[in-house]
Protein backbone atom coordinates (compact mmCIF):
# COMPACT_ATOMS: atom_id res chain seq x y z
CA UNK A 1 0.00 0.00 0.00
CA UNK A 2 1.00 3.70 -0.75
CA UNK A 3 1.36 5.60 1.85
CA UNK A 4 0.16 9.23 1.46
CA UNK A 5 3.05 11.90 1.51
CA UNK A 6 0.47 14.48 3.15
CA UNK A 7 -1.04 12.03 5.81
CA UNK A 8 2.40 11.49 6.71
CA UNK A 9 3.10 15.52 6.91
CA UNK A 10 -0.07 16.09 8.87
CA UNK A 11 0.24 13.71 11.28
CA UNK A 12 4.11 14.82 12.52
CA UNK A 13 2.27 18.41 12.18
CA UNK A 14 0.04 17.24 14.87
CA UNK A 15 2.04 15.43 17.19
CA UNK A 16 5.13 18.19 16.97
CA UNK A 17 2.11 20.95 18.25
CA UNK A 18 2.83 23.08 15.14
CA UNK A 19 0.39 26.05 13.79
CA UNK A 20 0.12 27.37 10.79
CA UNK A 21 -1.37 31.04 11.49
CA UNK A 22 -2.34 33.32 14.12
CA UNK A 23 -5.74 33.20 13.40
CA UNK A 24 -7.83 30.25 14.12
CA UNK A 25 -8.10 28.78 10.69
CA UNK A 26 -12.34 28.89 10.54
CA UNK A 27 -14.29 28.76 6.83
CA UNK A 28 -16.52 31.16 5.62
CA UNK A 29 -19.59 29.11 6.30
CA UNK A 30 -18.70 28.78 10.19
CA UNK A 31 -22.02 30.09 11.18
CA UNK A 32 -24.13 29.04 8.75
CA UNK A 33 -25.83 26.48 11.04
CA UNK A 34 -27.41 27.74 13.95
CA UNK A 35 -25.77 26.23 17.07
CA UNK A 36 -28.63 24.20 17.89
CA UNK A 37 -28.14 22.03 14.40
CA UNK A 38 -25.01 22.39 15.15
CA UNK A 39 -25.66 19.97 18.43
CA UNK A 40 -27.99 17.67 16.57
CA UNK A 41 -25.18 16.66 14.08
CA UNK A 42 -22.41 16.74 16.52
CA UNK A 43 -24.61 14.38 18.66
CA UNK A 44 -24.88 11.72 15.67
CA UNK A 45 -20.95 11.97 15.34
CA UNK A 46 -20.42 11.21 18.59
CA UNK A 47 -22.68 8.45 18.65
CA UNK A 48 -21.21 7.02 15.46
CA UNK A 49 -17.83 7.19 17.08
CA UNK A 50 -19.08 5.69 20.60
CA UNK A 51 -20.69 2.76 18.45
CA UNK A 52 -17.56 2.21 16.52
CA UNK A 53 -15.37 1.57 19.52
CA UNK A 54 -18.64 -1.27 20.12
CA UNK A 55 -19.95 1.09 23.50
CA UNK A 56 -23.74 0.21 23.82
CA UNK A 57 -25.49 3.24 23.79
CA UNK A 58 -28.44 1.52 24.96
CA UNK A 59 -26.29 1.39 28.40
CA UNK A 60 -28.31 3.99 30.67
CA UNK A 61 -24.72 5.43 31.67
CA UNK A 62 -23.94 5.68 28.03
CA UNK A 63 -27.05 6.87 26.68
CA UNK A 64 -26.89 10.62 27.19
CA UNK A 65 -23.16 10.95 26.54
CA UNK A 66 -23.45 12.08 22.80
CA UNK A 67 -26.03 14.72 23.37
CA UNK A 68 -23.92 15.76 26.82
CA UNK A 69 -20.19 16.24 24.43
CA UNK A 70 -22.24 17.70 21.43
CA UNK A 71 -23.51 20.42 23.72
CA UNK A 72 -20.38 21.32 25.79
CA UNK A 73 -18.50 21.31 22.62
CA UNK A 74 -21.02 24.03 20.76
CA UNK A 75 -21.64 25.90 23.95
CA UNK A 76 -18.95 25.59 26.30
CA UNK A 77 -15.35 24.00 25.05
CA UNK A 78 -15.70 25.50 21.96
CA UNK A 79 -17.73 28.22 22.71
CA UNK A 80 -14.94 30.83 21.92
CA UNK A 81 -15.29 29.99 18.43
CA UNK A 82 -18.35 32.41 17.99
CA UNK A 83 -17.73 35.52 17.55
CA UNK A 84 -20.86 36.45 18.83
CA UNK A 85 -19.14 35.61 22.45
CA UNK A 86 -16.70 38.36 22.41
CA UNK A 87 -16.05 40.20 25.61
CA UNK A 88 -17.32 43.98 24.88
CA UNK A 89 -14.73 46.05 23.97
CA UNK A 90 -15.80 48.40 27.30
CA UNK A 91 -13.01 50.64 27.84
CA UNK A 92 -12.48 53.61 31.04
CA UNK A 93 -10.36 56.89 30.89
CA UNK A 94 -7.51 56.51 33.00
CA UNK A 95 -8.50 58.95 35.63
CA UNK A 96 -6.06 58.08 38.18
CA UNK A 97 -3.30 58.59 35.51
CA UNK A 98 -2.04 55.78 36.77
CA UNK A 99 1.10 54.86 34.26
CA UNK A 100 2.69 52.26 34.80
CA UNK A 101 2.52 48.51 34.40
CA UNK A 102 -0.70 46.73 35.44
CA UNK A 103 -0.27 42.87 35.52
CA UNK A 104 -3.35 40.36 35.69
CA UNK A 105 -1.32 37.16 36.98
CA UNK A 106 -2.55 33.71 37.18
CA UNK A 107 -5.55 33.75 35.02
CA UNK A 108 -6.74 30.29 34.84
CA UNK A 109 -6.88 28.99 31.24
CA UNK A 110 -8.58 25.46 30.19
CA UNK A 111 -8.14 25.03 26.37
CA UNK A 112 -8.24 22.58 24.44
CA UNK A 113 -5.03 21.29 21.74
CA UNK A 114 -6.26 21.25 18.19
CA UNK A 115 -4.24 18.61 17.29
CA UNK A 116 -5.44 16.11 19.90
CA UNK A 117 -8.80 17.36 20.96
CA UNK A 118 -7.39 16.96 24.83
CA UNK A 119 -7.19 19.94 27.19
CA UNK A 120 -4.62 22.69 27.97
CA UNK A 121 -4.66 23.19 31.68
CA UNK A 122 -2.59 26.60 32.82
CA UNK A 123 -2.53 29.95 34.02
CA UNK A 124 -1.99 33.02 31.68
CA UNK A 125 -0.19 36.44 32.78
CA UNK A 126 -1.36 39.36 31.18
CA UNK A 127 0.01 43.21 31.23
CA UNK A 128 -0.40 46.26 29.87
CA UNK A 129 0.73 50.12 29.97
CA UNK A 130 -1.98 52.20 29.75
CA UNK A 131 -1.53 54.99 27.33
CA UNK A 132 -5.07 56.84 28.43
CA UNK A 133 -7.27 53.80 28.26
CA UNK A 134 -8.08 51.55 30.79
CA UNK A 135 -10.07 47.69 31.02
CA UNK A 136 -12.03 46.26 34.10
CA UNK A 137 -9.33 43.57 35.71
CA UNK A 138 -11.89 41.34 34.53
CA UNK A 139 -12.05 41.73 31.15
CA UNK A 140 -8.98 40.43 31.15
CA UNK A 141 -9.80 37.32 32.38
CA UNK A 142 -13.08 37.28 30.14
CA UNK A 143 -10.51 38.06 27.07
CA UNK A 144 -8.08 34.58 27.80
CA UNK A 145 -11.63 32.28 28.48
CA UNK A 146 -12.69 33.67 25.24
CA UNK A 147 -9.70 32.73 23.09
CA UNK A 148 -9.22 29.83 25.00
CA UNK A 149 -12.29 28.22 24.45
CA UNK A 150 -11.47 27.20 20.87
CA UNK A 151 -9.36 24.38 19.36
CA UNK A 152 -5.68 25.74 20.23
CA UNK A 153 -2.15 26.04 19.54
CA UNK A 154 -0.92 27.63 22.76
CA UNK A 155 1.04 30.03 20.87
CA UNK A 156 -1.51 31.31 18.68
CA UNK A 157 -3.93 31.88 22.17
CA UNK A 158 -0.88 34.01 23.28
CA UNK A 159 -0.59 35.85 20.31
CA UNK A 160 -4.45 36.19 20.00
CA UNK A 161 -5.04 37.32 23.74
CA UNK A 162 -2.19 40.42 23.06
CA UNK A 163 -3.58 41.20 19.99
CA UNK A 164 -6.78 41.48 21.45
CA UNK A 165 -6.54 43.80 23.90
CA UNK A 166 -3.26 46.24 22.15
CA UNK A 167 -6.85 46.63 20.01
CA UNK A 168 -9.42 47.14 23.31
CA UNK A 169 -6.58 49.42 24.58
CA UNK A 170 -5.10 51.05 21.42
CA UNK A 171 -1.93 50.61 22.38
CA UNK A 172 1.10 47.76 21.49
CA UNK A 173 2.02 47.98 25.46
CA UNK A 174 1.17 44.72 26.18
CA UNK A 175 2.51 41.47 26.72
CA UNK A 176 1.06 37.77 27.64
CA UNK A 177 3.27 34.51 29.13
CA UNK A 178 1.37 31.36 29.72
CA UNK A 179 2.65 28.49 31.23
CA UNK A 180 0.15 25.30 30.69
CA UNK A 181 0.00 21.56 30.33
CA UNK A 182 -0.65 19.89 27.33
CA UNK A 183 -2.67 16.79 28.39
CA UNK A 184 -1.69 15.20 24.67
CA UNK A 185 1.82 15.31 26.32
CA UNK A 186 1.03 14.42 29.71
CA UNK A 187 -1.38 11.32 29.47
CA UNK A 188 -0.09 9.99 25.85
CA UNK A 189 2.17 10.12 23.40
CA UNK A 190 5.57 10.95 25.03
CA UNK A 191 3.84 10.87 28.40
CA UNK A 192 5.54 13.12 30.19
CA UNK A 193 3.44 13.63 33.57
CA UNK A 194 5.64 16.67 34.60
CA UNK A 195 6.34 18.78 31.71
CA UNK A 196 4.45 22.10 31.05
CA UNK A 197 5.42 24.59 27.88
CA UNK A 198 5.72 28.14 28.59
CA UNK A 199 4.88 30.74 25.59
CA UNK A 200 5.03 34.74 25.54
CA UNK A 201 4.40 37.64 23.27
CA UNK A 202 5.66 40.99 24.18
CA UNK A 203 4.13 44.33 22.04
CA UNK A 204 5.63 47.66 22.10
CA UNK A 205 7.51 48.69 25.43
CA UNK A 206 7.26 44.99 26.68
CA UNK A 207 10.13 44.20 23.89
CA UNK A 208 12.63 46.46 26.25
CA UNK A 209 14.86 44.46 28.41
CA UNK A 210 13.50 46.40 32.06
CA UNK A 211 9.76 46.64 31.27
CA UNK A 212 9.89 42.49 30.22
CA UNK A 213 11.89 42.26 33.68
CA UNK A 214 9.62 43.77 35.70
CA UNK A 215 6.73 42.20 34.33
CA UNK A 216 8.47 38.94 34.72
CA UNK A 217 9.36 39.65 38.48
CA UNK A 218 5.76 40.86 39.01
CA UNK A 219 4.70 37.21 37.90
CA UNK A 220 7.41 35.28 40.15
CA UNK A 221 6.22 37.40 43.25
CA UNK A 222 4.28 34.96 45.76
CA UNK A 223 0.92 36.17 46.39
CA UNK A 224 -0.89 34.00 48.99
CA UNK A 225 -3.44 35.47 50.58
ZN1 LIG B 1 -1.85 17.99 21.31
Amino acid sequence: MKIDKDTQDIDALGDNHVGTSSETPMRNDAFELTSSEKIDIIKDDVRHIMETLGLDLEDDSLKGTPKRVAKMFVNEIFGGLNPDKKPSASTFDNKYKYGEMLVEKNITVYSTCEHHLLPIVGKAHVAYISNGTVVGLSKMNRIVDYFAKRPQVQERLTIQIVKELQNVLNTEDVACVIDAKHLCVNSRGIRDVDSSTVTSEFGGKFKEKETKREFLDYIKLDTTF
